[in-house]
């Protein structure tokens, strides 16, 4: 060993320095391209494993029933502007032949192709719970078979004037993915305790509720990471609607929401599958 050393000429010794230096930077070399990538890698995706499994961002859901034309000449342009979407729930024999006080299937058309959903309020907007078997599918399938002829794909339905029992009930979840009721719950609905069956009704439907209400209702689905589904009829020129005072206050609110990226605004089949993948369920 001495002997080595002793040996080592002065040119050797510096071979022997600038050959350690060399795997010195080497070793950092492969530190730095290697190594930190791969653990800012692997700690990323620890992250995003460890959000909860039901994990969904808090979403807002504008529905509207019965195809009244504000919908077309007020509310589409102020959510329009704003990006925001929503579920319009048109009555089939409402939009054929057009009239001045329904939304036509071209203006529909126009919606839809805006990002809007189009869903069946039925076929002539009739108590299902009050007709035979052959006049429930009529409304219900019937409905479906001739908005999808006019051009629209439609997976939802608005049950008219909320109406439903477990016949009713089976016969749209043969035809549909998701069926809006009127609850008359004003709580953000609370999606754990969602079952196959209620599915298709009660989602946490919100009417003629006061401006400080709706605010404070879309407050309480973002901090409880819930899902708001409103819903609202008829529209005027100056802004009001059927349950609020002040529409383009509420898109304003909302897109703000948005914007800040507390909130997600989606129609209804959106929010459906949103909703459903964060289950994990199959449909
Ligand atoms: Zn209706």
């Amino acid at each position: 060993m001495l002997e080595g050393v002793a040996n080592s000429s002065p040119s050797a010794l510096t071979k022997r320095r600038i050959h350690l230096h060399t795997w010195k930077v080497a070793f950092l070399v492969l530190v730095l391209l290697v190594v930190i990538p791969l653990f800012i890698c692997f700690n990323l995706d620890l992250r995003q494993k460890a959000f909860p499994e039901n994990h969904v961002r808090a979403m807002v859901t504008i529905t509207m029933d019965d195809g009244t034309i504000g919908q077309y000449s007020y509310a589409f342009p102020v959510l329009r502007n704003r990006g925001i979407p929503a579920t319009s729930f048109l009555v089939a024999n409402r939009t054929e032949p057009s009239s001045p006080w329904y939304v036509s299937v071209s203006q529909a058309l126009e919606m839809q192709s805006a990002g809007w959903e189009i869903g069946s309020h039925s076929r002539t907007h009739r108590d299902l719970t009050a007709l035979a078997d052959q006049e429930i599918w009529d409304e219900v399938r019937g409905s479906k078979i001739l908005f999808d002829s006019w051009g629209f794909n439609i997976t939802s339905f608005a049950y008219p004037e909320g109406e439903y029992n477990a016949r009713v009930l089976e016969i749209v979840s043969q035809s549909y993915n998701i069926a809006r009721g009127v609850s008359s719950s004003n709580q953000p609905y609370d999606f754990d305790y969602l079952t196959f069956e209620n599915r298709y009704n009660k989602l946490g439907w919100v009417s003629h509720e006061s401006m400080p209400g709706i605010k404070a209702l879309i407050d309480q689905t973002i901090s409880e990471n819930k899902w708001l589904i409103l819903g609202f009829h008829m529209f005027y020129s100056d802004g009001r609607a059927d349950e609020c005072e002040d529409f383009p206050a509420i898109a304003d609110y909302i897109q703000a929401k948005v914007g800040s990226g507390k909130l997600k605004a989606v129609n209804l089949i959106q929010g459906w599958d949103e909703w459903a993948r964060s289950k994990k369920m199959n449909i």
